[in-house]
């Protein structure tokens, strides 16, 4: 089996594995499952300062890190492994989904650049054709957590750090649809019960509910995934 490699070009290395070294990621790091080679931008400064960023031309507010410096970060890390796609965490990028995260999971990894201040130099992410992949509608101070939930989301999905593979292909998303609500012991908490079906045993009408229970959630709080369900012909309204 080959190993999910995950490249990231950041000026604050110091960041990595950070929660990824816990639990689960950090098994499967430990594991070889998938490696981390976190590359210093500022490594490639050329001053006595180590200057990355500049003021922006046009004016305005805050710094825009230098396209020669990112530059030579990529080259090193694409040099390192040029079958590896190079995406660079943005607002500005389409948002991440489950269904490009199985995609990039499927694939030999990704090399990841972090932004900071007000992003980076357009040119040098024209030079490398940079994928732009953003976590959400809000921003953040850099793209060093971006770059971590893209690296979970793709890492569980791949064969050995997640125990069973049934319980990653209910999730939400998967199925085009939310995930039905869950219960455990104790059957009673607080006058609260756990709905009847459940403790039925009968493993058909538990499968039965759990689906009606995805839609009607789906239905509820995401019409935008619920409308393509009904689009993609899974059910018919009315
Ligand atoms: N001026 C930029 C804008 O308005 O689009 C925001 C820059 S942000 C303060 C600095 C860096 O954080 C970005 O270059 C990017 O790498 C990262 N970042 C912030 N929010 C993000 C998001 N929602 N998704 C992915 N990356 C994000």
């Amino acid at each position: 089996m080959s190993v999910w490699q995950a490249k990231v070009a950041t000026l604050f290395p110091e960041m990595f594995p950070g929660v990824l070294g816990q639990s689960l990621a950090g098994r499967a790091l430990e594991n070889g499952i998938w490696s981390l080679d976190v590359k210093d931008i500022r490594d490639h400064a050329t001053d006595r300062h180590r200057t990355v960023d500049d003021n922006p031309f046009g004016g305005g507010a805050g710094m825009v890190m230098r396209p020669d410096i990112v530059d030579a970060a990529l080259l090193e890390l694409r040099a390192s492994a040029p079958q590896l796609p190079l995406i660079y965490l943005s607002p500005r990028g389409k948002v991440l989904n489950q269904k490009r995260c199985r995609e990039l999971a499927m694939g030999p990894g990704a090399i990841l650049l972090c932004g900071r201040y007000e992003g980076i130099d357009q040119r040098v992410l024209d030079a490398h054709q940079a994928e732009e992949v953003s976590i959400g509608d809000y921003i953040l101070m850099g793209g060093e957590l971006p770059a971590m939930v893209l690296i979970e989301s793709c890492i569980r999905l791949i064969e050995g750090t997640v125990n069973t593979t049934a319980s990653v292909d209910e999730e939400s998303f998967e199925t085009g649809l939310l995930e039905y609500p869950h219960y455990t012991r104790p059957a009673n908490w607080n006058g609260r019960d756990v709905p009847e079906i459940l403790l039925s045993g009968h493993h058909a009408k538990v499968q039965a509910w759990r689906h009606a229970q995805a839609e009607e959630i789906t239905r509820e709080r995401r019409p935008d995934l619920w409308d393509a369900y009904v689009a993609n012909g899974h059910i018919k309204e009315g």
